[in-house]
């Protein structure tokens, strides 16, 4: 297991203060890890610097031959990456195995051939005897912060796209999580120059912090909760960084009477306990029209109740622990707020289970209301709210009514009710008959309070390059403008 700091090529130990990890399952101490010191993160950035020189200039069938190296060697290691990352966050091994490594090997896979792919408007003369042409060049030194519960997806998916574009980066994982992103620094190392990847893994509040504040980074990407992200606006102001963030959800599942209901009970049971509901875009928030709403609510208890909750290495585990003994609290603090009111029923769960860990049971709230906390903010654990609509107009201004517009799903089998609600609903992805659901070609990211910039598909390529003009004189002395 590598506990140690990556930077510039090479494995040097932390030395900052000490973070001890825990297996969510058990409770135990699996590792401890140094954090970077500020001197480490500086030599960090200074290495970046010097490595941006070389790496930008690079041609993009280059890099996306090395981006496809590193594809290629997530997949023989995607067994290995499972394991350590099951471990560390409480994630069914399974689930990781085959639904987390295909996809994290294909953002690599992706971004390797969009870098080859990068468009621009025309070039042309737009002043006599002056040709104008667009390049899309890369940003510089790129900072990159994830949270906890994709901890190896989400450095994928920070780390494919600024690489293909021809940036060098920093990457600082969770605190709480570093595992897996210090072995795919093992990997990494056999295959990129040195400098070009650093990681550096230490709490927000002194490496994080410290990397935003750094003049020499040029952009911060952070993927966490919105008051980290607010913190990160603040500080980006005074070196007048660009930011890139991808903050919380709150997503509604908007429940026609005409839905399959099997299906939706179904894929709530997926979407919404999937990572034990420790997901930002995870169909947490469900309003049901009146017709369907009754059988809804039978259908999700029962299904709730069928989910096995066990030991992440178990391969039958459908719900895992919460990352931390600090976040079940948080969780079942919400479910408690919640029941004290008198018109919401705790149908099922609602309780921490009994078995060592940070395990929560599966929980449906019913009868919430629009103004309840339950329905407003995000809780970030195995629990579901339902609330009844009237119409298809009060599900949308409910579902709109929200600081959060990342993920949102509709269910209806009439085509025209899909296609009105999903263009009404200000949220960054809309699933219709479906939720959770992820491909590389795609955007995700957040309108409102959830942040702004794409992850994948070539927005989030073009996210990390700057657009430039440069304008040659063909003719001799001619100045002005073309108006
Ligand atoms: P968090 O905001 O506490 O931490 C995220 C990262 O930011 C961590 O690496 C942390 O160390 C760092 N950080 C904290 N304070 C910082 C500071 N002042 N300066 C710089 N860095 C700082 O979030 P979390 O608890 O790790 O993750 C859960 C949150 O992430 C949830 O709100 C969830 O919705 C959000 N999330 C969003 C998406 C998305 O795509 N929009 C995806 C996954 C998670």
């Amino acid at each position: 297991m590598e506990t140690r700091l990556f930077i510039n090529g090479h494995f040097v130990a932390g030395e900052g203060d000490v973070e001890t990890l825990l297996d969510p399952a058990s409770g135990e101490v699996i590792a401890q890890v140094a954090e970077a010191s500020l001197d480490q993160l500086d030599a960090a950035v200074a290495a970046a610097r010097k490595a941006f020189a070389s790496w930008s200039t690079t041609t993009p069938a280059y890099r996306a031959g090395l981006l496809l190296l590193i594809a290629d060697l997530i997949d023989e290691e995607a067994e290995a990456f499972a394991a350590l990352e099951s471990l560390n966050t409480g994630k069914p091994y399974v689930r990781m195995l085959e639904d987390e490594m295909p996809a994290v090997a294909d953002l690599f896979r992706f971004m390797a051939g969009a870098s080859r792919c990068l468009t621009g408007s025309a070039t042309g003369e737009y002043l006599p005897n002056h040709t104008s042409m667009i390049r899309r060049d890369p940003v510089g030194v790129v900072g990159l912060i994830a949270p906890w519960n994709y901890p190896l997806m989400t450095a994928a998916m920070k780390l494919a796209a600024p690489l293909a574009a021809g940036n060098t980066v920093l990457l600082k994982p969770s605190e709480q999580t570093p595992l897996s992103s210090l072995k795919l620094a093992k990997l990494l190392a056999g295959i990129l120059p040195p400098g070009v990847v650093n990681i550096v893994p230490g709490r927000g509040e002194s490496i994080g912090a410290a990397l935003v504040a750094h003049p020499d980074v040029r952009i911060v990407s952070l993927t966490g909760d919105i008051s980290t992200g607010q913190k990160v606006l603040q500080a980006s102001a005074k070196t007048m960084k660009r930011t890139h963030l991808e903050l919380g959800g709150k997503a509604p599942v908007i429940v026609m009477n005409d839905a399959d209901l099997e299906e939706v009970v179904n894929c709530i049971r997926f979407a919404g306990l999937y990572n034990a509901g420790q997901d930002c875009t995870a169909a947490c928030r469900i309003y049901a029209a009146p017709k369907i709403h009754d059988k809804l609510v039978a259908g999700l208890e029962a299904a709730l109740g069928s989910l096995r909750i066990g030991s992440p290495g178990d391969a039958t585990t459908e719900l895992g622990p919460l990352i931390s003994q600090r976040q079940r609290e948080r969780v079942a603090s919400f479910v408690e707020r919640a029941a004290q009111q008198k018109h919401i029923e705790v149908v099922t769960g609602g309780r921490r289970a009994d078995r060592s860990g940070f395990f929560y049971e599966p929980t449906l709230v019913v009868g919430a209301l629009q103004s309840d906390e339950i329905v407003r903010r995000e809780v970030f654990g195995p629990v579901i709210s339902v609330t009844r609509i009237e119409d298809c107009d009060q599900a949308i201004a409910w579902a709109n009514d929200s600081d959060y517009g990342l993920g949102s799903s509709v269910w209806t089998s009439d085509v025209k009710t899909a296609l009105k609600i999903s263009a009404r609903l200000q949220y960054g992805v809309v699933w219709v008959n479906q939720h959770l659901t992820f491909v590389s070609e795609m955007p995700h990211g957040g309108m409102k309070m959830s942040g702004f910039g794409k992850e994948m598909s070539m927005y989030g390529l073009e996210d990390y390059t700057v657009v430039r003009h440069v304008m040659m004189n063909f003719g001799g002395g001619s100045t002005g403008f073309n108006g």
